[in-house]
């Protein structure tokens, strides 16, 4: 016993020596390495006594993945093998000893590189080290492939059963099934490309409608014609007026159809950008995986070995994960992703028909009422026919807010906004039944004045000028005088509409360069 124990602090000292000269710190593991590295070389006499030491206290202690009888088979083999050589034995028993404290796969791959005796070439010349490490590739891959395709899944898993056994060496017919499976998952990846076209020409089909979609022209244009014939020439006025008021209802109509067409449009277009970007992923990562996957056939179909194969297997094995992740990802977005623009382009189409119905009625602006340029053309085209036909007189009065920008500055958007429904409120109020007024630009509204000529208009725009200073804009509580300037212009016989706003609008200017809150004739 002393001199076992004086054996053992002379290893001690020789690994803390063996520290030193390697410049590595005295950690408990970096300590443990150097002594069992002394100890291995070792006199047998000074080996044993800590090689069996040390095998009790892994026989007693747990491994991680080393059952008692797996211990018990790999102490009996080293037995068997170095039985004979008590000098080698203690060596083999230390280390057998030193790969249980590690873990227990290292264990198994450690022993038999160690000690056990070389399997019967059954196989491919491996030895049964090979069985964990292919069985471990292959329940990896079965579980990576399962959701995509369970049917190599549960091949692989069959395979990975059959090659695990311990003990057992990796057969002809493993290798064989094996080269199977990997030529199937070759075909499959190459089926993927299936997928991407798919991919492809969904996003072409998406892109057209997305060409139609944004030129709104085509719900914007032509809708005139149905307004045309409804209010055609010799409508009353009081016709007029209530047809105005049933719009009041398409107004709003159209307001949430418009609201609802951008959300839909948005979406698509949100999923079309998914798209693109997954599909640049996809194609990406395929062209890459292809060619390494037949880099990997190649190697494969040369595999003379179970190491070469292990190797083949190792990194199909890592890039199948990733591939699988990504195409398995791409696969199912797609399929969810088809679907959402099915529903998306139906009900596009569905508030597109209606909002192209509802705004060939619509001849109103939203905001304040008034009639929109289309109404207003087609109220102007009515005037101009009628005064023509009865030969009364026709004129227009064009006015542009003064300064309103700087309204909009100082108190808002929305205030402009409300300041612009304001004015058209008080014109409607003074108003004739057979009058008209329409938005004609932003800030700028056209009065239609049948049966008025022009000094009747000029009446009527400083009318509203006083009015106007009567009837203040309220903002906060606040009184905001609006003023504008004005231009009116009487329809010559024969004189087209374009022509008759032309000349008012030039007045208008007029009455701004001469200093705005005025009224010009033309
Ligand atoms: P001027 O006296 O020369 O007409 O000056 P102005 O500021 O009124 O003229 P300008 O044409 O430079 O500006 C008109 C402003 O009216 C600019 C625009 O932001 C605003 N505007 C146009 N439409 C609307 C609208 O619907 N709502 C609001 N709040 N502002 C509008
Ligand atoms: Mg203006
Ligand atoms: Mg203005």
């Amino acid at each position: 016993m002393e001199a076992s124990s004086h054996q053992a602090s002379e290893i001690a000292r020789e690994a803390i020596k063996r520290l030193a000269a390697r410049k590595l710190p005295p950690t408990p593991e970096n300590f443990r390495r150097a002594y069992f590295e002394v100890l291995g070389q070792a006199p047998s006499g000074a080996v044993w006594p800590e090689a069996l030491r040390q095998l009790l206290a892994q026989w007693e202690g747990y491994q991680a993945g080393l059952t008692q009888a797996k211990k018990r088979e790999m102490l009996e083999r080293v037995l068997i093998n170095f039985g004979n050589e008590p000098d080698q034995l203690a060596v083999k028993l230390a280390a057998l000893a030193r790969s249980w404290a590690e873990s227990g796969s290292a264990a198994a791959a450690l022993v038999p590189e160690d000690a056990a005796e070389p399997v019967a070439a059954t196989g491919v010349g491996g030895t049964d080290a090979a069985g964990p490490l292919l069985g471990q590739c292959l329940t990896d891959f079965a579980g990576l492939s399962r959701d995509l395709w369970p049917d190599l899944a549960a091949r692989s898993e069959a395979l990975a059963r059959r090659v695990s056994v311990p003990g057992r060496a990796v057969a002809d017919a493993d290798v064989a099934a094996m080269a199977g499976l990997w030529r199937e998952i070759l075909v499959r990846a190459e089926d993927n490309h299936a997928v991407l076209g798919g991919l492809k020409r969904v996003l072409a089909l998406l892109l057209a409608n997305i060409g139609e979609l944004v030129s709104q022209d085509a719900w914007l244009s032509g809708q005139t014609e149905t307004m045309r014939t409804a209010l055609a020439d010799g409508v009353n006025p009081h016709a007029l007026f209530q047809v105005e008021e049933s719009l009041k209802e398409l107004v709003q109509r159209q307001k949430q159809l418009k609201g609802s067409l951008h959300d839909a449009e948005e979406k698509l277009k949100r999923l079309i950008s998914a798209f693109i970007l997954r599909i640049g992923e996809l194609s990406a990562s395929t062209g890459h995986y292809n060619a390494r996957i037949k880099g990997y056939a190649a190697r494969l179909a040369e595999a003379d070995d179970i190491a070469k194969l292990g190797d083949v297997i190792d990194g199909l094995s890592g890039d199948m994960a990733q591939m699988d992740a990504e195409i398995g990802r791409s696969h199912s977005e797609l399929v969810a992703a088809k679907g959402h623009v099915e529903e998306a382009e139906t009900r596009i189409r569905a508030l597109e028909s209606e909002l192209e119905a509802v705004s060939a009625l619509v001849r109103e602006d939203q905001l304040t009422g008034a009639l929109n340029r289309r109404g207003m053309d087609e109220a102007c085209r009515r005037e101009l026919a009628r005064a023509e036909r009865m030969a009364t007189p026709f004129s227009v009065g064009l006015l542009d807010i003064d300064n309103f920008k700087r309204l909009n500055d100082s108190l808002g958007h929305q205030a402009g906004d409300q300041a612009l429904v304001h004015l058209a409120g008080v014109v409607r109020q003074m108003l004739r039944p057979t009058d008209s007024l329409a938005r004609y630009g932003g800030e700028e509204f056209l009065l239609l004045l049948p049966n008025s000529d022009l000094a009747d208009a000029e009446k009527v725009m400083l009318r509203l000028q006083r009015e106007l200073t009567r009837q203040y804009f309220l903002h906060d509580n606040r009184r905001v005088l609006i003023t504008f300037s004005a231009g009116v212009a009487q329809w010559a016989p024969g004189e087209a509409q374009a022509g008759l706003l032309g000349r008012a609008d030039a007045a208008m200017y007029r009455a701004k360069a001469a200093g705005r809150n005025r009224v010009e004739r033309a």
